[in-house]
């Protein structure tokens, strides 16, 4: 397996020097060319996640923030950090270097023009992975119109200085309900394992909301939210 090596010399980059650099500001999104790599399990699905039409995140390319314009599944970070699940810090490599994503493969950071000319085309897409799967793309539609992150950005644009109105505050709580019990019900049932749910549902909105101000309470076991404007810490395109 190829190994990154850091440089000992600030010298302009010409070529790539595996410093890791770019593993550690996020995973990349997967391409069509990539879906070989899924369906041969080269990358299993446990190692991916959705990013939802409609969410808020970190253009890293474009340098800014940016509500995301269809669905984008992606490698997962490690633990709470957006570092790549496959990049090894200890050993400064990539995991599956020979099998690497397509952004990957075109990546030069000293000259990003290749990336940027290819990083919006051809997303794969949850429906070229599982669409053949009998009932489960129905409930990932489903899912999708009852758990709408363009409606939930425009619940909470329409906030005052009180924070939510009771309406709006009503309506986020019936998104997060139905999403908590959707995914708790799958796993019970022993329809999906934990550790897919990310990917066919896109992140629970119990972890995608608090960075942008909603805050979660329970009282006499049950839960309600809050919400504070928030300038967040969003995941990278
Ligand atoms: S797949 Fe490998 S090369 Fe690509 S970001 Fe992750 S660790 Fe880096």
């Amino acid at each position: 397996m190829t190994r990154f090596h850091r440089p000992s010399t600030p010298e302009p980059l010409t070529s790539c020097r595996r410093c890791g650099a770019c593993c550690l500001k996020g995973g990349p999104a997967l391409h069509v060319e990539d879906q070989p790599l899924v369906a041969q399990g080269m990358i299993g699905v446990r190692f991916l996640y959705t990013l939802r039409e409609g969410e808020l995140a970190m253009d890293n390319v474009a340098g800014h923030l940016c509500g995301v314009s269809e669905d984008i599944i992606k490698i997962r970070g490690q633990g709470r950090s957006w570092t790549c699940v496959f990049f090894d810090p200890a050993a400064q490599k990539c995991r599956i270097y020979e099998n690497r994503p397509a952004e990957c493969r075109v990546l030069k950071c000293w000259d990003p023009r290749e990336l940027t000319a290819m990083y919006t085309r051809g997303r794969l897409t949850r429906r070229d992975l599982i669409a053949g799967i009998d009932g489960l793309w129905d409930l990932v539609l489903t899912h999708a119109q009852r758990v709408d992150h363009g409606q939930i950005r425009h619940l909470l644009s329409k906030a005052g200085p009180q924070g939510l109105n009771p309406e709006a505050s009503a309506a986020l709580m019936a998104m997060v309900r139905y999403d908590l019990s959707l995914r708790e019900v799958l796993v019970e049932k022993g329809k999906v394992t934990p550790d897919q749910l990310d990917f066919l549902f896109g992140r629970p909105l119990t972890q995608t909301l608090p960075p942008l101000g909603v805050t979660f309470t329970r009282s006499a076991g049950q839960l309600g939210l809050a919400y504070t404007p928030a300038v967040p810490p969003l995941p990278p395109l």
